[in-house]
């Protein structure tokens, strides 16, 4: 049985029930992930399965599908960042539970509150993030930087890399 994706939920509680979610996450709840994004249009198709594994870890594994738009640091110009990921995280109460984890899962480390789901979304969304977005061909950005060559000894990304570190503050 699949159900709808709710905000929150008691990820250890349902895990060891087993269940298939199912839905979409508008992009304006990731909070984290807009300052990084060009535009908050649009939203995510999350799966999220919870179960037990073989060895009884509790356990999340999830894909997020969709697309983000970035600033492409060389242009400026917006740029498409289609996402497909998959994660499985061990669900886990304290951080010597997470160290005890196979190394097949990430920890996941849950208070006694039901976790938000999008906060879930958010950090795997953000880790998806290049640090320096730009346009993977040239070409493709704006006519006015196309005349333009760095130095030959710099390192194309370093003016922004320090920039980039900035923006992806809190
Ligand atoms: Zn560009």
């Amino acid at each position: 049985m699949i159900d709808h994706l709710p905000d929150r939920l008691d990820l250890l509680a349902t895990a060891e029930a087993g269940r298939l979610l199912r839905g979409s996450m508008p992009l304006v709840r990731l909070e984290r992930v807009l300052p990084a994004l060009k535009s908050s249009k649009g939203e995510l198709q999350i799966e999220l399965e919870l179960g037990k594994g073989p060895d009884g870890t509790r356990f999340m594994a999830g894909t997020i599908r969709g697309a983000v738009e970035l600033q492409c640091q060389r242009c400026l110009d917006t740029m498409g960042l289609p996402l497909n990921l998959e994660f499985r995280l061990g669900i886990v109460q304290d951080h010597a539970d997470a160290q005890r984890l196979h190394e097949s899962y990430e920890p996941l480390v849950v208070g006694s509150e039901p976790t938000v789901i999008a906060e879930i979304v958010a950090d795997e969304v953000l880790l998806a993030l290049p640090l320096v977005p730009a346009h993977a061909d040239d070409g493709r950005c704006h006519e006015f930087v196309k005349d333009y060559q760095p130095p030959q000894s710099a390192k194309r990304e370093n003016p922004f890399a320090m920039l980039a570190g900035l923006k992806q503050k809190p």
